[in-house]
């Protein structure tokens, strides 16, 4: 700095402005030398060299951080097709537009690159679980298959995706790269735009996702999805109370597909809101027959995800089934996860309090497994609380789970909120419920959900006896 004074201070103050302008012009020209020796001429993206110097940063980062990367080389079939048919021009517009496209199917924080010729690769930064990889590489494909437009001709190219993950198939950038040009290669052998993982383990995943979602888009057209009725009981009473429905997909090859499998891939895919909307219409329609049979009492409850609470519509969707299935508003309940709940709390709060307004009942699923504040017990109108199934499950031998199963009935009595234990297997779990005056159970001790002319018959057969 002194140095600087002196110098300057020798000259006048034209001849400063001149020099910091000289100074300026080849700070720019340096700077545009050195993006463009960066940049890729045609794209602006970065080039080979720019991706290695940020995948090494980015794998420096991994390993301070405990992170997880994926590499993904893409491959771009048909552009030189594209080239040779209609003219250079055309081919630098189909290839600009896939470049656009590719930049905007990633968070702004992911590197996209032109390696060369057809060639692009992808660095994800930070990636929070592997099984996030495979519905990225999806949207990738999804971004890039729609054709071309150029010259009011659409053009459309092949693009094959190969992935490499660290650090599950390398540590360092050279092997990532190998391992993802392998992956290439893989993809190469199939006709159609795919990608393929390293690791075969991972590709077999995907595959079988991939599969599962296409399916799973016409369950719902082709009425594969259907409910099974779930009874719970109250406990002093021992007389049906009430009724969970649970979600199944009868899948023609799979046969009888879990829900702890299928709802987060709706969820995902956003079909959560439309089969959740069924569920409920279809819930109603069968619980108002049970109703118009003689169970007049009997209440149902149906499972909501986020992804319908979130949605817009939802109060309006509930109202309308309520309207259409003419079902008593406080025979339906809805359950909730706590951290649903306290995802969004002012739009929760609207939310819930119109329902509580409607009538409609609201259960807290897996109560004790998320949210560690209670205050939202107080802000919102909450019917009951559901004991999660894993502390039920030891409760009689593990004082932990039995202190816990205590205290959440306690929480409920004291804040005149019904408590109902999931997952209750054995007597003695159901002794101990008792002994500590749980309202009500639900578990294979009284039944498995049931088809619903299963669960009419059960309804039938315990309509004057206890069910425990
Ligand atoms: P959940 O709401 O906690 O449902 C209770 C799960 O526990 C059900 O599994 C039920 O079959 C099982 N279960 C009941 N009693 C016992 C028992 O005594 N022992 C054991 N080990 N398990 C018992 P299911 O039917 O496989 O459902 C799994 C999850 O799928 C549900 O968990 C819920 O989160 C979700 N799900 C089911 N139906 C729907 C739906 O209509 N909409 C949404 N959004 N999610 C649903
Ligand atoms: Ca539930
Ligand atoms: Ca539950």
């Amino acid at each position: 700095m002194p140095d600087k004074l002196n110098k300057t201070s020798a000259r006048t103050p034209v001849a400063e402005i001149e020099h910091t302008r000289r100074d300026m012009f080849i700070d720019l020209a340096q700077e545009l030398d050195n993006y463009a020796a960066h940049r890729d001429a045609l794209t602006k993206l970065p080039n080979r060299a720019l991706f290695m110097d940020r995948l090494e940063q980015a794998l420096a980062r991994a390993k301070i951080h405990n992170r997880l990367l994926a590499l993904m080389l893409i491959d771009i079939h048909g552009l030189k097709n594209i080239d040779d048919t209609f003219g250079h021009d055309v081919g630098e517009h189909a290839l600009l537009e896939l470049a656009t496209r590719l930049k905007n199917s990633v968070r702004a924080e992911d590197t996209v690159a032109r390696l060369g010729g057809d060639e692009f690769a992808i660095l994800l930064d930070d990636l929070s679980s592997i099984n996030d990889a495979p519905p990225l590489a999806d949207k990738i494909l999804d971004t890039l298959n729609p054709p071309a437009i150029a010259n009011d001709r659409k053009l459309a190219v092949t693009a094959r995706i190969g992935i490499s993950l660290y650090p599950v198939d390398g540590q360092d950038s050279g092997t990532l790269l190998e391992c993802a040009d392998i992956a290439v290669f893989r993809a190469r052998d199939q006709d159609k735009s795919n990608y393929q993982f390293h690791s075969k383990d991972m590709s077999a995943k995907a595959f079988e996702r991939r599969t599962l979602e296409s399916s799973l888009r016409h369950a719902i057209e082709r009425e594969e999805l259907l409910l099974y009725y779930q009874p719970q009981v109250n406990v002093q009473t021992g007389k049906v109370s009430g009724v969970e429905a649970l979600l199944r997909w009868q899948h023609p090859d799979l046969g009888m597909v879990s829900p702890s499998e299928f709802v987060p891939l709706l969820e995902e895919t956003g079909l959560i809101v439309e089969a959740g909307q069924w569920a409920l219409k279809t819930a109603c329609i069968q619980t108002r027959t049970w109703h118009d049979h003689g169970f007049g009492n009997l209440r149902v409850s149906v499972n909501l995800s986020g992804r319908q609470f979130n949605d817009p519509t939802f109060v309006d969707a509930i109202e309308q089934v309520v309207r259409e299935t003419a079902i008593v508003p406080n025979r339906l309940e809805l359950e909730i996860t706590e951290s649903v709940i306290m995802r969004n709390t002012r739009t929760t709060v609207a939310a819930l309090t119109s329902l509580g307004e409607m009538g409609v009942r609201l259960s807290i699923d897996d109560f004790g497994t998320g949210y560690s504040s209670l205050s939202y017990l107080k802000r919102f109108p909450i019917d009951t609380l559901k004991i999660d199934r894993s502390f039920i499950r030891d409760v009689i031998s593990d004082t932990d789970d039995a202190a816990i199963t205590r205290a959440i009935i306690g929480l409920g009595n004291s804040l005149n909120i019904d408590v109902i234990a999931e997952g209750v297997e054995t007597k003695e779990q159901l002794e101990f419920l008792r002994s500590h005056h749980c309202d009500d159970i639900q578990g294979f001790l009284i039944s498995q959900p049931l088809p619903a002319i299963e669960f009419s018959k059960f309804l039938e057969k315990t309509r004057n006896v206890k069910a425990i």
